[in-house]
């Protein structure tokens, strides 16, 4: 899903436009995703934390199917019907089966094949005593009557209005499908099939999930029967109801077939509408190349109007919000990922979400250069705390973090493609599409690093490793000095990681000016302090490192010339520090350490440097390589003729 931009009020003529234009500002874009982020805390906030993750008797079933026939009546704003349940048992033997439905909805009966079943329903939580126990491998059905209004406060289904008219809209990542459907409501057990049969009043039509397979009407209701033949999370599972106005496009996916794609719009919307969905299509192509074909072929994709500001990437049926280019790109990228294969569990919430992301910058890289897809990556570096990976899946914002969930998570792929290089990264996108242990099933961190390690044939475990459970970045310093070697030229680059929290394995592209043109080289950096020989053929000018920004860093170069001793980095500073120093000739450099007494600690350098910036590191140990208590240090610099010294605070 994307939080996007501000909220469609459409009101009066005059305003109908304004939304889609201010939708093309990618900065305001980005600041209400965070400002709506917050306005969305206590959304779940009333959820039992401990239903989060599957229950132990949650774990022992499979479901395979499930029938939702309800009756919507958006006068007394309740939902009541009959939901079926079809699970296989993979423990040894189960007696029980526990069901996700809030404690304010009601369940009135539910039936197994064999009659009439003992449940409870508290937590909620129902427990259904099944007719007598299932052995591994067998089936039962649990047959669930129930009735209430959903609790508006999830506003995972919601009675809203537009223009005067019943707008009524489902909104169920992640944890809402409970609130108005009884389900195993878990993202990692995705039902093979699902049928959803909506009866409401005559005159609203209902949009959901996969293809219609029947209308039928009694004179005052509506029953719309919709089935999805492929596997769905629960929370994908959908309905968008409003007198709607439709409209078809074609996604012609060879010379003689093609999948309908199904508009359902606000009347008052029709007119401008078509111009922006008029995206959608060349969308599906492109993404249909880069990734694999568009997984939902046989059934279709759409999208339906609804309340909320942003998009949600119901399986085959989007729900939008707003017309903007990149909510419907984002969200139909969730196709493939999100909804063919769906994250394990919302601790990986990234492999939707950041796959979503990355895909607006390849739309914007084959729509309107590679300038503009790097332009759009800049705009979505997130340099603070927190991993990518979700701790703690219980908490809605933290989940839907856009800084890390979404933007730091897209620029792991990012990462990932130039540690891979272009053709390989995307077969590892083909073949994870077409990977049968995953198509139209879940995936986690490591299943997805798996793949990308057949692919690729090399070791990613330290990338996924740093970039997904630890925090922050790498804050590259570095420095160069060059000597000719007859007809080519040698460069010495050190490379150090001046970070305090931990080392990053990365290759690091180091572009090199020379009179002759310039040249990237790719050194493999895995040190806290790491030497380079390199060599060019033209005398070097000037070095950069990263100049494309293919990874999450700061880089910086000492500029400085003369005689110089430069103050300690970082300072105050645990065990490790950086003393950067200039000599402005070939010179003898003695560089030591004095405690406060004036007693000599550690002699960090003694030998000859050569004109240029440098550094030395030193540890927090003394010459005996024993660690040296807190406090104030001096560092005593002698140069040739010049001398020169600081101090410097050790806390440990
Ligand atoms: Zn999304």
């Amino acid at each position: 899903m994307l939080l996007h931009k501000i909220r469609l009020i459409v009101v009066t003529i005059s305003v109908i436009i304004i939304p889609c234009i201010l939708l093309a500002q990618e900065m305001p874009r980005r600041q209400l995703h965070q400002k709506l982020a917050r306005a969305k805390a206590e959304r779940f906030s009333g959820l039992q934390a401990a239903t989060v993750e599957q229950t132990q008797n949650q774990s022992d079933y499979d479901v395979t199917y499930y029938d939702i026939d309800i009756d919507i009546d958006p006068t007394t704003e309740t939902v009541s019907g009959t939901i079926t349940m079809v699970a296989e048992v993979l423990s040894a033997s189960l007696s029980q089966a526990e069901i996700n439905l809030l404690d304010n909805m009601t369940v009135s009966q539910i039936n197994g094949t064999a009659g009439t079943l003992v449940y409870t329903h508290s937590n909620d939580m129902i427990t259904v005593t099944l007719d007598r126990i299932y052995n591994l491998g067998e089936s039962f059905t649990d047959i669930i009557e129930y009735s209430g209004t959903p609790n508006p406060s999830f506003e995972a289904f919601n009675f809203d209005k537009h223009d005067g008219n019943d707008m009524i809209w489902s909104f169920s990542e992640p944890f809402g499908a409970r609130s108005w459907w009884p389900c195993k409501d878990i993202p990692s057990d995705k039902p093979d099939s699902v049928d959803i049969r909506v009866t409401v009043p005559t005159g609203l039509i209902v949009a959901s999930n996969g293809t219609l397979r029947n209308m039928s009407s009694d004179g005052s209701t509506d029953t719309y029967w919709w089935h999805e033949k492929y596997p769905i999370a629960t929370y994908l599972v959908s309905v968008a109801i409003h007198p709607y106005k439709t409209f078809s496009d074609w996604y012609h996916y060879s010379s003689t077939d093609s999948m309908e794609v199904q508009y359902y719009v606000f009347p008052d919307h029709y007119d401008y509408i078509q111009d922006y969905y008029a995206k959608t299509v060349p969308a599906i192509e492109l993404f249909s190349e880069l990734y694999g074909e568009y997984p939902f072929l046989d059934e279709k994709y759409g999208h339906a109007e609804f309340m909320w500001s942003g998009g949600m990437e119901h399986q085959t049926i989007t729900s939008l919000g707003n017309c903007g280019e990149y909510l419907i790109v984002h969200e139909l990228a969730h196709q493939w990922w999100g909804d063919m294969i769906t994250c394990n569990d919302f601790h990986n919430i990234w492999m939707n979400e950041g796959f979503a992301v990355y895909s607006e910058a390849l739309w914007t890289e084959f729509t309107y250069g590679k300038e503009m897809y790097h332009h759009e990556m800049l705009k979505s570096k997130y340099f603070g705390e927190g991993t990518v990976y979700v701790p703690d899946d219980s908490d809605y914002n933290r989940i839907f973090d856009v800084h890390l969930t979404y933007d730091k998570a897209s620029w792991v792929l990012h990462m990932l493609r130039h540690v891979v290089g272009d053709s390989i990264f995307f077969d590892i996108l083909h073949s994870y599409h077409d990977d049968t242990r995953y198509r139209y099933g879940t995936i986690t961190t490591e299943q997805f690093r798996d793949v990308c390690e057949d692919v690729s044939g090399m070791q990613l475990d330290a990338f996924f490793q740093q970039w997904i459970y630890e925090e922050y970045y790498p804050n590259y310093i570095y420095q160069w000095t060059t000597n000719n070697n007859g007809g080519s030229w040698n460069i010495e680059l050190t490379i150090e990681q001046t970070q305090t929290n931990h080392i990053f394995t990365m290759p690091i592209d180091v572009a090199v000016e020379t009179a002759f043109g310039d040249t990237t080289l790719v050194v493999q950096n895995s040190l806290a302090v790491q030497h380079f020989s390199l060599t060019v053929n033209g005398e070097p000018t000037g070095i950069s490192l990263d100049p494309d920004e293919w990874i999450l860093c700061k880089v910086e170069y000492p500029t400085y010339t003369g005689f110089q001793l430069l103050q300690n980095y970082p300072n105050s500073f645990n065990l490790n520090t950086r003393i950067p120093f200039c000599v402005p000739e070939r010179s003898f450099v003695t560089l030591q350490v004095y405690n406060v007494e004036g007693k000599l600690i550690s002699t960090l350098t003694n030998r000859e440097y050569s004109p240029g910036p440098h550094w030395v590191t030193w540890n927090g140990t003394n010459n005996h390589g024993q660690v040296v208590s807190s406090g104030m240090y001096f560092y005593r610099i002698l140069a040739g003729n010049n001398i020169a010294s600081k101090k410097m605070l050790m806390l440990r």
